[in-house]
């Protein structure tokens, strides 16, 4: 990672290389006017970012890197066709170096809590329960084998493609039997890319938090996510991914306002908000089983690489895609005030024991040193919430 202030001295040295070397080395006037034009342009956009967080006017930073990956990104296509070797040389390696500067330039997103491998579970936490990884993200089972038509439960449903994966895993542990319900944490595209799919394959009803519904029926999208989290390429590449909103309202229904769970036995349903108004936690207290959703991650999910390895690794929700960090605060602490002994989180391993519950509890007593992350658009405000 690239410091702030070594990248505003990066900036200053680029803009001298563009207007300078050129002239030095005597390059035609074809090579030499454009150049000293990006190199007026990287001088004028530098000069208008605040670098330091904070108000004002100005370029932001994640405005700022988007310049600088723009124009190296035509900087080395520029170099790429270019004959001659000086010139193809400067510019291919300029255009990878601002490149670079752009991608490794950014904050390092929430602290957290290091989990260590003892923490980790392995996928069936009891003869109920069992955790399905559909790539980047999480679906839980909730059912015993033998639990016969509409007996079981799937809690969310992955990302867009992942509807064969999560039937055949049904239908190795349940057989032909159908679920009485999906549930869902939260609407995210994420935890609903298959959603549509197996609710109708199954002829299921979809269970929801209300202050979910607008996002599942059609009628509004999440607000933008916050890419200058940090933490790596997911959050980068956030204002790319799906914002919603679905449609499913033919098969939605609320959750009962008790914190029951229609036809489940000894599970509950929390409300646990802040990545999402109408986010929701499973919990069965005798055995102190938790699906978390996203309130809790067990895996730095602003990083690809982390999110891909699922190294282990507890936070709280996916910064990105947090717009209510006090709301999420609160949601974390209780459900760590609950003593779960296993969680399926919606990211990461699934974890267990007292190490868990040890990273648990610091990350809930330090939420604003480990779990918040060191900037974001909506930490000091939340967008208007329904
Ligand atoms: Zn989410």
């Amino acid at each position: 990672m690239i410091p702030i202030r070594l990248h505003a001295r990066l900036d200053a040295a680029s803009a001298a290389a563009l207007l300078l070397v050129p002239r030095a080395l005597g390059w035609p006037s074809r090579l030499r006017r454009p150049l000293a034009l990006a190199g007026l342009g990287v001088a004028a956009y530098s000069l208008a970012t605040r670098y330091r967080d904070g108000p004002g006017g100005g370029i932001g930073l994640d405005q700022h890197r988007m310049l600088d990956a723009a124009q190296g990104a035509a900087c080395l296509a520029a170099g790429l066709g270019e004959r001659a070797p000086g010139p193809r040389a400067f510019l291919t390696g300029y255009g990878a170096f601002s490149l670079a500067a752009a991608a490794l330039t950014q904050p390092p997103g929430p602290r957290g809590v290091p989990l260590s491998a003892a923490a980790v579970a392995g996928d069936e936490l009891g003869p109920d329960l069992l955790r399905l990884r559909c790539g980047i993200v999480n679906v839980a089972f909730i059912g015993r084998p033998e639990a016969g038509d509409r007996g079981w439960f799937l809690v969310d449903a992955g990302l867009a493609g992942a509807g064969p994966a999560i039937r055949a895993a049904a239908r190795q542990r349940f057989g032909d039997a159908r679920p009485a319900a999906i549930l869902l944490t939260h609407g995210h595209f994420d935890h609903v890319g298959a959603l549509a799919e197996l609710a109708r394959d199954w002829d299921a009803p979809i269970l929801a938090h209300p202050s979910e519904r607008p996002y599942l029926d059609g009628t509004q999208s999440y607000p933008p996510p916050a890419p200058e989290v940090g933490g790596g390429s997911m959050a980068e590449l956030s204002p790319l991914f799906p914002r919603g909103p679905i449609d499913v309202s033919d098969r939605l229904q609320d959750l009962p306002r008790d914190g029951t769970i229609p036809g489940l036995e000894g599970w509950q349903w929390i409300h646990t908000p802040g990545h999402a108004p109408g986010h929701v936690s499973f919990w069965n207290a005798a055995r102190g089983d938790l699906i978390a959703g996203d309130a809790i991650s067990a895996t730095r999910q602003e990083s690809l690489g982390s999110a891909m390895l699922q190294i282990p690794h507890l936070q709280g929700p996916p910064a990105y895609f947090t717009p209510d960090w006090d709301a999420a605060g609160k949601s974390l602490r209780r459900l760590a005030a609950l003593r779960p002994e296993r969680m399926i989180p919606g990211h990461g391993p699934a974890v267990a024991g007292p190490d868990f519950l040890a990273a648990l509890d610091r990350l809930a007593q330090d939420f604003d040193s480990r779990g918040l992350p060191a900037h974001s658009r909506y930490l000091h405000q939340s967008p208007d919430r329904p």
